[in-house]
């Protein structure tokens, strides 16, 4: 497993943490099934915090930034995303959707739309922004992303790393308050992961509220403020990051970093 260099210079000065509330999680539990997934989990994300969530293969990451913006749903204990609680209640789900992003591991942008078209679509059919300033948006986050020369083509004519980076902008064009990356590196070839990972170096630097899910411990070292390390379906430890690779405390965790570093 690699522990990517970043040679880029990570400003932390601007990566500040705020004491307000972005995500609340209180005892939550989740079962597919009759599997127990989610084990009472406790959690609280304050506004700019960039967390890193590591752990085993099959230990509930993607679980549990799924359930975060309601792509999965829990079965007790609650979730409450910058103060809306999600519940059965449809509208919260429409309200939290808007203010949470995702990034997944294969990108999953639309084939047949070229990469403006898959980053105006939810704004104008579901935000109802015009076109034309929708298109603007996504050429101002295409831009940010360093591919606006791409906003024509379509998405098997650009390389994985382009693909991601299409959509990290595609996200961003719903104007989110957090962002939520599910191993969003995994799926791209070594020389095409630090141009993903530099995206997300930039939106860090920018004060987003960021969740990601990753195996990249050297993204880990120098951008998160908190690295989460989950097993079994619990948050078995966490710590900021120096202390967490330094001094873990569990013998999971240390076995895990014994076989990732
Ligand atoms: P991770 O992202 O840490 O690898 P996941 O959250 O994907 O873990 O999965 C946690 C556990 O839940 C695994 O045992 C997985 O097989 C199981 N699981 C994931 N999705 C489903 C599903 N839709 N139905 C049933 N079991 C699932
Ligand atoms: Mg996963």
């Amino acid at each position: 497993m690699s522990a990517m260099e970043i040679e880029r210079e990570v400003n932390r000065s601007q990566m500040q943490v705020s004491d307000k509330v972005a995500i609340e999680i209180k005892d939550m539990n989740k079962w597919y099934g009759s599997f127990h997934v989610l084990r009472d989990v406790n959690l609280t994300v304050y506004e700019g915090e960039r967390i890193v969530i590591a752990g085993p293969s099959g230990s509930g990451k993607s679980t549990l930034i799924r359930c975060i913006n309601r792509l999965e749903e829990h079965q007790s204990g609650q979730i409450v995303v910058d103060g809306t609680e999600l519940s059965s209640d449809l509208k919260n789900v429409d309200k939290v959707r808007s203010e949470v992003g995702m990034v997944f591991q294969h990108f999953n942008l639309f084939p047949h739309l070229t990469i403006l078209e898959n980053c105006t679509l939810a704004p104008i059919w579901v935000r109802k922004i015009p076109r034309k300033e929708a298109e603007e948006t996504a050429m101002h986050f295409l831009e940010k992303v360093k591919i606006p020369e791409q906003a024509n083509k379509y998405p098997g004519q650009l390389s994985g790393g382009q693909q991601q980076r299409v959509a990290i902008a595609r996200s961003l064009c719903m104007k989110p308050r957090i962002m939520l990356f599910d191993e969003p590196t995994s799926a791209l070839d070594p020389e095409m992961i630090k141009e993903v990972l530099d995206t997300m170096i930039e939106l860090a630097e920018e004060g987003m509220t960021m969740l990601v899910v990753t195996h990249e411990m050297g993204f880990a070292q120098q951008v998160a403020n908190r690295v989460i390390f989950m097993d079994a379906g619990q948050i078995v430890e966490q710590n900021e990051p120096t202390e967490f690779f330094n001094n873990p405390q569990s013998e999971r965790t240390k076995l895990f970093l014994s076989q990732i570093l």
